[in-house]
């Protein structure tokens, strides 16, 4: 069999912000990187964020701070965030927002000439830094351009422009490779996979590799993400050995399109509701005042008039209730619905045209404005949008180290969405381009220095590369089942049993359709040649679908509670027993499927803990943590 083969020191699989961040680093500490995604470079995730990246610069209200971002993101997650990964994104943040500034990108300004700062959802202060409502095309472009100076740093210094990085574009991983034979060190070896456009075989000699190829939303019918969101990394991973933790914590971004049915799921940016957009049922009421929860009742607006007047005094006001953390949105949304008062397409109305003059709407929101003409005939000026519910995002990941990425198998590193831990519960906007910024330069240099510290490199087995190439081909040698009805049935049984509102029975039920599916899965065949196939892809990718979504549901089943994008129909409240708990998905030792355990998190740091009041903290831990705080406070 023709394998192409390549060696390098790191590969970065992914290349939205996460994985160019993760590959900057690598090659500035001399390593030889490659960037291998499966998208064309450029069309990764990362260019469709929207609304901006949180860094507590304070440009905007000089009193915030890494603690004020801290105690929002903990807050957002409902605790349950790995606090090191919280504390050391709000600290870090600011710096990469401004590197980024050095590297090119051009922010909106402030009045005054410094990066401007919009509101969001959970954050005490107005704290993302944007460009209009399309800053992850910026970032994007700006990381691109970075790699592109250092190509030709490494063209003067070398004669090569890809010395010392270099980008695999249309090229999928199947496989992680490994050196696993008895008495071997069971470390990252390499990775295997195939170009998208002709179906040659590639292999990359590598002791590290960076997982950064996002989240899993294709799992789902309605969804923000695009195509190539099939958990892959999440999967490359667990079949490796690594673990997953916090998977029962979708988000559901509360504002997705709802028609026309070609487009429903196409994410409404949180920055309408920032820029003064307000939530409307079909009896015209701004319901959200109805769903101020407990934890929240004295930090939001209990009047129209209150909430309105914070767009202009946000000192002397609390914020209106549409910029509650998003998992509350989303569910007071499908409360709403639910209860008949939706809008005609079954979604809610977002209005922003009777709040702000047409010409600011569209110098604000440029995008909406452009999607909702294109897509749906609505002038966003002129009268509200429908929106509901939509799969937006993974709270749960690969299990790292807070400080390196490290993902537990030597060698393998992980940052990005496909990573968990850091958005606990629920991840607040904002708060994951700047994830990506901090943990993907992180991972990268975690990588440069367990590379450093190698003896010698792993081997990669033939054997191994038989198995990997034989997997890939093999849904060309069967005249199986179309891969697309299997992942239709995925997608609907997903939504419909694990979505917003969960129960046992109907979580049960899934996990019964998901082993179904998995069997189905092994029988699925692919027509036509290796030349540009997607039904070949997408028979591959249901894999990883498979797998995730019975990490999702297990973690689902058994988690009794009701948390952040974890909602539990038959456990409505929060637990402090649950949140002092994790849930890690291993792969069983026969690769049959996943198993679920519970794991304690270690409790937050002394310096930390004591940035909350003792009231706020009582809402959430145990009796016994509120115990230990109390004798700190002594
Ligand atoms: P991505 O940017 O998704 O990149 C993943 C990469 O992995 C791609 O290059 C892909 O091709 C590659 N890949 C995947 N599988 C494989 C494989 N098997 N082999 C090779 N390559 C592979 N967050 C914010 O903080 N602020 C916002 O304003 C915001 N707005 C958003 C708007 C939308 C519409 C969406 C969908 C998300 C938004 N988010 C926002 C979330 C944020 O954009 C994502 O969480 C983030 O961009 C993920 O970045 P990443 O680097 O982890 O992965």
């Amino acid at each position: 069999m023709e394998i192409e083969r390549h060696e390098y020191d790191v590969v970065v699989i992914g290349a939205g912000g996460a994985g160019l961040r993760a590959a900057i680093e690598a090659r500035q500490q001399g390593k030889r990187t490659a960037i291998v995604c499966k998208s064309l470079f450029g069309k990764a995730h990362t260019v469709m964020a929207e609304g901006g990246a949180a860094a507590a610069m304070g440009n905007v209200n000089s009193d915030d701070n890494w603690m004020v971002h801290f105690r929002d993101t903990m807050r957002g997650g409902k605790f349950l965030n790995n606090w090191r990964m919280a504390e050391l994104h709000a600290k870090e943040a600011p710096d990469r927002v401004w590197e980024l500034e050095a590297w090119g990108a051009l922010f909106d300004r402030t009045k005054d000439g410094k990066i401007s700062q919009r509101n969001f959802g959970g954050h005490e202060y107005p704290r993302l830094a944007h460009v209009g409502d399309r800053t992850g095309l910026e970032l994007i472009r700006t990381l691109q351009q970075r790699v592109v100076a250092l190509q030709q740093e490494d063209e003067r210094l070398h004669g090569d422009a890809e010395a010392y990085i270099k980008v695999f574009q249309e090229c999928t991983i199947t496989r992680l490779l490994k050196e696993a034979g008895p008495g071997e060190s069971g470390a990252i070896s390499g990775a295997f996979g195939y170009w998208r456009e002709n179906g040659k075989l590639i292999l990359f000699d590598a002791p590290a590799i960076v997982l950064a190829t996002g989240g899993i939303g294709k799992s789902y019918v309605v969804t923000s993400n695009s195509w190539e969101y099939t958990g892959d990394g999440h999967a490359l991973a667990l079949l490796a050995g690594a673990k997953l933790i916090n998977m029962e914590f979708i988000q559901f971004h509360p504002t997705g399109m709802v028609w026309p049915p070609s487009v429903r799921g196409i994410l409404v940016t949180e920055s309408v509701r920032g820029d003064g957009g307000v939530l409307r049922n079909s009896e015209g009421k701004r319901f959200m005042f109805d769903y101020i929860p407990e934890v929240f009742k004295d930090k939001y607006a209990t009047t129209e008039e209150e909430g309105d007047r914070w767009y202009t005094d946000q000192a002397n006001n609390r914020r209106p209730p549409e910029l509650l953390p998003r998992d509350e949105v989303a569910r007071a949304i499908n409360s709403e619905v639910k209860a008949g008062r939706g809008s005609p397409q079954g979604g809610v109305y977002l209005d922003v045209s009777t709040r702000l003059p047409a010409a600011e709407i569209v110098k604000r929101l440029p995008s909406m404005h452009h999607q909702f003409k294109e897509l749906a005939d609505v002038d966003i000026t002129k009268e509200a949008m429908q929106v509901g519910p939509t799969c937006h995002y993974i709270m749960g990941g690969v299990e790292v180290d807070a400080d390196t990425g490290a993902a537990g198998v030597p060698g393998l590193f992980a940052a990005g969405e496909v990573s968990g831990g850091m958005h606990g519960s629920n991840r607040l906007g904002g708060n994951s381009l700047s994830d990506l910024l901090v943990f993907g330069r992180r991972a990268g240099a975690g990588a440069a220095s367990y590379v450093d510290g190698l003896a010698a490199r792993p081997k990669i087995s033939e054997e191994v590369v038989a198995a990997a190439s034989a997997e890939a081909l093999a849904p060309l040698e069967r005249a199986g089942e179309n891969p697309y009805e299997v992942h239709h049935e995925l997608q609907r049984t997903m939504n419909e049993l694990v979505g917003i509102i969960r129960k046992a029975e109907e979580v049960s039920e899934a996990l019964e359709a998901v082993e179904k599916l998995k069997e189905r899965a092994q029988g699925v065949g692919a027509a036509g040649s290796r030349i540009y196939n997607p039904g070949w892809h997408l028979a591959l990718d249901l894999r990883n679908m498979l797998l995730v979504s019975e990490c999702v549901a297990k973690a689902a089943l058994l988690r009794q509670e009701s948390r952040g994008g974890h909602t539990r129909d038959d456990f409505p409240g929060m637990s402090p027993e649950w949140r002092t708990k994790i849930l890690l998905c291993a792969l069983n030792p026969d690769g049959s499927g996943v198993t679920v355990e519970e794991q304690v998190q270690p409790p937050m740091r002394d310096d930390l803990i004591t940035l909350f009041d003792r009231d706020e903290l009582k809402k959430y831990i145990t009796e016994e943590e509120l115990a230990a705080f109390d004798a700190l406070a002594k």
